[in-house]
């Protein structure tokens, strides 16, 4: 899609179909929202939370950076995970990273792309702490695979050490983290790591973290 008005367009018709279908909606929408998840996932235009998970409007928290990274001092995300888990009450914290992924391709490559560089710096160490695996799989596709595996695994676990997600497990309520993989050619999304649930689970299931 490349024309702008398109959008206001489809917007028009997706609208009215919606309404068409459930006329109470938007009714409903309008006063609160009761997500139960909370999406980390890549930026990346080809791996929308909504549609690839087939959720509607209310279903998921989301928020979306290039190489769906936790960082411990990103007051953005980290407003989001609290918001998420103090106001709204989701059960679930997903983080999930993608097949053929811009941030792993370029964190891989060596750089080039500027100020995006920066960001990606926890993704190359990801790479050095995992080095001697990564150069075992001859194929250059499978390594980049892997490593947007060890990258999901790593961004799970910085989750899992945040004080938000801390204080909830300290206070006996049970947000399940899971790590997940979206692969691009053919729509499926995969899970690396699930139901970690509590700081013990996630230091051993996580040693590389
Ligand atoms: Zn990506």
């Amino acid at each position: 899609m490349k024309n702008f008005r398109r959008l206001f367009e489809n917007n028009e018709a997706w609208a009215n179909a919606v309404l068409a279908e459930d006329p109470g909606f938007f009714k409903r929408g309008e006063r609160k929202q009761e997500p139960h998840f909370l999406w980390i996932g890549c930026a990346d235009s080809r791996v929308p939370a909504e549609q690839v998970t087939g959720a509607v409007p209310g279903d998921i928290f989301v928020h979306r950076n290039i190489g769906n990274q936790v960082w411990e001092t990103d007051i953005n995300l980290l407003s989001v995970l609290h918001y998420a888990l103090e106001v709204l009450k989701v059960k679930h914290l997903i983080v999930c990273g993608h097949t053929n992924c811009g941030a792993i391709k370029a964190a891989y490559g060596g750089g080039g792309f500027g100020v995006v560089d920066h960001w990606l710096s926890d993704i190359r160490n990801v790479m050095r702490w995992n080095r001697a695996e990564l150069a075992a799989i001859p194929n250059v596709r499978d390594r980049l695979d892997r490593l947007t595996e060890l990258n999901v695994l790593r961004q799970v676990g910085v989750l899992a050490r945040t004080p938000t997600v801390r204080d909830e497990w300290a206070k006996g309520r049970r947000p399940l983290l899971h790590g997940l993989v979206y692969d691009v050619k053919n729509g499926h999304l995969r899970s690396i790591v699930d139901g970690i649930d509590s700081a013990e689970k996630a230091e051993a299931l996580l040693p590389r973290t």
